[in-house]
């Protein structure tokens, strides 16, 4: 338990919104945020791959409740996965003159409905670009960008560097199992992430909080 709970307000907000994150992960999320807040005071949270905002809600609420800022990063053309043709490809994200997906508008408008337009700071951009231009230090962040093995790989050679010792990382859609899931999270962040030192403090789901020990 933390010292805080997920406001029912926004947890709607979150269980309305399209995206990939279950109600039992984005809680554990919010969890995982207010436990960095407190280990890493004054850090704030990042957030790679926000889609329409769903998992986004959460840690703003963390974020609110704690007093800190979530950078949502993301360039909103969608993943591989959400291309057409693909399994994760939803029609109504497609900008009809550009025929290309575009979540920006969709990301907006979740942030407004949830009234965090304080707290988040949407960056879109590619994530390793941004994170090539980086200076803050990382309260958490929440990796859930692009599942291919390059893009998952780039993530975490990109981001890696850029964590402190009291820094909280959080990866989704961990699939130690392949029959569950692609590999390319677990195989390409998690298990470089304990071979750098990092120790999993928690799981719900393909959910995994790290932190070093
Ligand atoms: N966290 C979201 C789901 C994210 S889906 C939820 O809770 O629902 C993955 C997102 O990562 C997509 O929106 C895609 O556009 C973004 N993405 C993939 N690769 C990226 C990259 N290299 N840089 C920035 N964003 C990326
Ligand atoms: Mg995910």
């Amino acid at each position: 338990m933390t010292k805080f709970a997920m406001p029912d307000e926004l947890k709607s907000v979150a269980l309305t919104t399209k995206g990939f994150m279950p109600e039992e992960e984005g809680d554990a999320l919010f969890d995982a945020a207010c436990s960095a807040a407190d280990r890493f005071p004054g850090a704030n949270f990042v957030e790679i791959g926000s889609y329409c905002g769903r998992s986004t809600v959460w840690l703003g609420a963390a974020a609110r409740l704690s007093g800190l800022a979530v950078y949502a990063v993301d360039h909103h053309g969608g993943s591989e996965e959400n291309q057409p043709g693909w399994e994760w490809h939803d029609e109504s994200l497609v900008d009809p003159s550009t025929h290309r997906i575009d979540t920006l508008p969709h990301f907006l408008a979740t942030i407004d409905r949830a009234h965090l337009g304080d707290v988040v700071r949407p960056i879109v951009d590619e994530s390793s670009a941004v994170a090539a231009r980086w200076q803050e230090p990382i309260g958490l962040i929440f990796i859930d960008g692009g599942h291919g093995r390059e893009v998952a790989r780039r993530d975490w050679e990109s981001w890696s560097p850029l964590l402190d010792e009291r820094s909280t990382l959080v990866i989704h859609d961990v699939f130690e199992d392949e029959r569950l899931g692609g590999r390319a999270p677990f195989e390409e962040i998690y298990q470089p992430a304990i071979a750098k030192g990092l120790v999993e403090v928690s799981r719900t789901g393909s959910l995994r909080v790290l932190q070093f020990g």
